[in-house]
């Protein structure tokens, strides 16, 4: 039996006429080598904000049914385009929406989660010799309406199709060369990482390593699907290999400094500090899919307490109304969201057995003057909530800091 291999193109690799006639050369390149192949599309580059401009234009509050139908639509003309492109170099291929790969969601528009994938079409039409080029980002719901699967979510399309087929190997293929130790667009010096472990890039995808979208990540480990994250303008590029462990013999301490300039503070002012109060704001939030990461709840004062968490800024204004409506039925005094933050994190397999790591991220962000307004930590993870304007400086203070810089040019994307 031939090999099965998904190979997923970004938003900058099918961003022109030119870019999708390269990927369908570089996809005819791998089938002639024996390999039965599904290829996943982004929308072009820049598309799905284009989209979501055009319907903040008319308003601010959409319907997120709506939202996905539009959304959708992104996915669906790359798909078409590059399928003619295959057809026009002699490769049979055809191009499937979400619906037609059998990908059925949860009823969370915007955000969907994968329930189930019916491959059976998908592994029909794989027998018949043709290469599938599906859309990525959506599914369909109970009631067969379009769903997408949230920002970056091809990625999650391609593994949760990798898993489903049964692939033999799933390829991110990225404007960059791979994962980097911090992002190479914001960190001058950032290196390439040969290898990085599930739990790594957990914590990398979820702290602002949009390189892949965290769903994915949780995909892959959840079925220990290995990914390969490579260019897709180098030829024989060896990439980032994600896979259980990280094959680095020598793992450093810190592997990774990642920033989230996406993000919001949600405080909830003036809560009853009495039992149940934490419960019914997060409950409220978990209804909604929407993920929180950091929670501070204030020392009580005269029996009221303040609440904060961060958010993805995307969710923020949704977040916002919501617990207005909650903060009214606890009594709190009054609800505030800030955008004007960032997070900051570093990451590392190796902090399970190394301590002071903390203090010295706080010490290289004090030298820089940078004042702390949350910390959270894990395991293999240190983020501070800062101002915004201070982001870029800090990732490049604790990128330095923590030696993961070289001054040689070293591997650029
Ligand atoms: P695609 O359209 O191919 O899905 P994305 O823009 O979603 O591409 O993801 C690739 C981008 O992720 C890179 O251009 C880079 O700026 C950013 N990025 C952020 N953090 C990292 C990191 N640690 N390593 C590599 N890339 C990163
Ligand atoms: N087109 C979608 C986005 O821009 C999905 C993706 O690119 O993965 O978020
Ligand atoms: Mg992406």
């Amino acid at each position: 039996m031939s090999k099965l291999i998904v190979q997923k193109f970004g938003g900058t690799s099918v961003g022109s006429i030119e870019r999708i006639k390269a990927v369908a050369e570089k996809t005819l390149r791998a089938r002639n080598k024996g390999a039965d192949l599904v290829v996943v599309v982004s929308a072009m580059g820049g598309e799905t904000d284009r989209l979501l401009d055009m319907a903040k234009e008319i308003t601010e509050h959409m319907d997120r049914r709506e939202v996905d139908m539009l959304l959708s639509s992104g996915e669906r003309i790359s798909a078409a385009l590059l399928t003619i492109a295959l057809h026009a170099i002699g490769c049979p291929a055809i191009s499937l929406t979400g619906r037609q790969l059998g990908m059925k969601t949860d009823g969370s528009h915007t955000r969907a989660r994968i329930k189930e994938i019916d491959g059976a079409r998908t592994k029909k039409l794989l027998s018949e010799n043709h290469v599938i080029v599906a859309a990525g980002f959506q599914g369909i719901n109970e009631q067969g309406d379009v769903t997408t699967l949230g920002r970056g979510g091809s990625d999650t399309s391609a593994v949760a199709l990798a898993v489903a087929l049964g692939a033999d190997q799933c390829e991110i293929y990225t404007d960059v060369a791979g994962v980097y130790t911090a992002d190479p667009r914001i960190v001058p010096k950032a290196k390439k990482l040969n290898s990085v472990s599930f739990d790594e890039m957990l914590e990398m995808a979820s702290l602002g390593a949009s390189v892949l979208q965290i769903r994915c990540v949780e995909f892959a480990k959840n079925f220990n699907m290995p990914i390969v994250v490579r260019s897709s303008f180098r030829e024989n590029d060896e990439g980032t290999i994600v896979c259980r462990e990280n094959l680095n013999m020598e793992q450093p301490v810190v592997s990774g400094v990642m920033c989230d300039k996406k993000q919001s503070k949600i405080t909830v002012k003036g809560a009853p500090d009495n039992p149940g109060i934490a419960a019914k704001v997060f409950s409220a939030l978990n209804e909604t899919n929407i993920s929180i990461d950091m929670i501070i709840q204030n020392m009580s004062d005269d029996g009221l307490t303040d609440i904060s968490f961060t958010l993805p800024t995307a969710d923020s204004l949704e977040a916002t109304k919501l617990m207005e409506k909650v903060g009214k039925e606890i009594h709190a005094n009054n609800v505030s969201c800030d955008s004007d933050i960032s997070k900051v994190s570093v990451v590392g397999a190796g902090m399970r057995s190394h301590s002071g790591v903390a203090a010295k991220m706080f010490e290289i962000l004090a030298k820089e003057h940078i004042n702390l307004l949350m910390i959270s930590t894990s395991e293999i993870r240190i983020s501070c909530v800062i101002e915004k304007k201070y982001a870029e400086l800090a990732v490049n203070a604790l990128h330095d800091g923590f030696g993961l810089s070289s001054d040689s040019s070293g591997d650029t994307p």
